[in-house]
């Protein structure tokens, strides 16, 4: 830290990204990426259509965002599109938090969470899951705070029923719900249907995963107009060309190729009923998922040792240092050959 750092920010421990080496060609199954590169379609559009670059991008997106309208049966002014859903939810932390409103959240959950809290300052709280994952929907009914909700959730891919989301908007209009449906698209029930019966909800929904586009940064939010608006308050204070205009050309050709997301996350799906039903046979007990990842364990086998175990052999699968989840691993959905090699390289370690 230099002497001139802001003592603001001196206690900040940043967010941790999952590792992106560049070294070798790992079997990647860390991050929760797609394996699938964008449709074809989306990145000919892109090249066609790519506002020039001597422009500044469209502070508004006006293109993307009434694709997105359409694409969900909302008005253009229900959304807000970022760089990626990170800077979606900081504008939520920013915007929904101060001292007098807490933000609160799983204690094991997306672990950008407490980082946003504690960059913007705000009091948290963290809820701690159920013994089985689940979350503890009872507690956060009584809480006065902003509910930070990953849903399915993160590293743990269960997912909350709807009508439970519903509940939590519901048993107290004077709170901000916001549902960060990153993995939404690969089984869970989705909030959007719901935004329009409750201006406290916010759902955060992102084009990194099931849309393939992790690189490009593009994420949104959709909401009553007046939460966006509060959103837009600080994006225009912020970065208002948030999007650059590359990543919203491929964004839109990626909204015009709905069958390529769909026909990915069916595959995926089926990708991930083969990897748990391999794991079941090599001894490991596996969260029930629907997200494009598993959360797994193996009684009696050490979780950072078997990730570095498997880093040796070329596969990169994700392991977290805190305590309560330091022995399972999550792993991303790949394609059929990323996860033959993954239980190949298992069997070896395990014997
Ligand atoms: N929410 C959750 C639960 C996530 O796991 C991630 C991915 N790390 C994000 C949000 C952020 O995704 P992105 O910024 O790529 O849209």
């Amino acid at each position: 830290m230099s002497r001139f750092f802001s003592k603001k920010y001196a206690a900040l421990e940043p967010y941790t990204p999952g590792e992106q080496p560049q070294d070798m060609q790992y079997v990647k199954l860390n991050t929760n990426e797609s394996p699938f590169p964008p449709s074809e379609a989306a990145l000919k559009y892109a090249a066609a259509n790519t506002r020039q670059l001597n422009l500044y991008s469209d502070p508004v997106q006006e293109v993307l965002t009434k694709e997105l309208a359409k694409t969900y049966g909302v008005g253009p002014d229900q959304i807000i599109v970022c760089n990626g859903s990170d800077e979606t939810l900081n504008f939520a932390f920013m915007a929904f938090c101060d001292d007098g409103m807490p933000a609160a959240f799983a204690d094991v959950t997306y672990g950008f969470y407490p980082v946003y809290a504690q960059q913007n300052r705000v009091p948290y709280v963290e809820v701690p899951l159920k013994e089985d994952f689940t979350m503890d929907v009872e507690t956060l009914m009584g809480l006065r705070a902003t509910l930070f909700i990953a849903n399915p959730n993160s590293p743990t891919g269960v997912a909350l029923p709807l009508s439970e989301i519903e509940r939590l908007a519901a048993a107290d209009p004077d709170r901000v719900v916001i549902v960060d449906e990153a993995y939404v698209d690969f089984g869970a029930e989705s909030a959007v249907g719901l935004v329009n019966r409750y201006d406290n909800l916010l759902v955060i929904q992102t084009f990194s995963k099931s849309r393939s586009l992790a690189g490009g940064r593009l994420g949104y939010a959709i909401g009553q107009k007046e939460l966006i608006g509060d959103l837009n308050t600080l994006k225009f204070s912020t970065n208002p060309y948030n999007v650059n205009s590359l990543t919203a050309a491929v964004g839109i050709g990626v909204l015009r190729d709905p069958e390529y997301m769909k026909k990915n996350c069916e595959i995926i799906k089926s990708n991930r009923e083969y990897l748990v039903a391999k794991l079941d046979e090599l001894g490991f007990r596996t969260l029930p998922s629907s997200a494009n990842f598993v959360f797994t364990t193996r009684p009696g086998t050490d979780g950072a040792e078997l990730y570095r175990a498997l880093k040796e052999k070329g596969v990169l699968v994700r392991n977290f240092s805190k305590p309560r989840i330091k022995d399972y691993e999550r792993i991303t959905i790949g394609t059929r050959e990323q996860l033959d090699v993954l239980i190949e390289k298992l069997k070896e370690i395990l014997n």
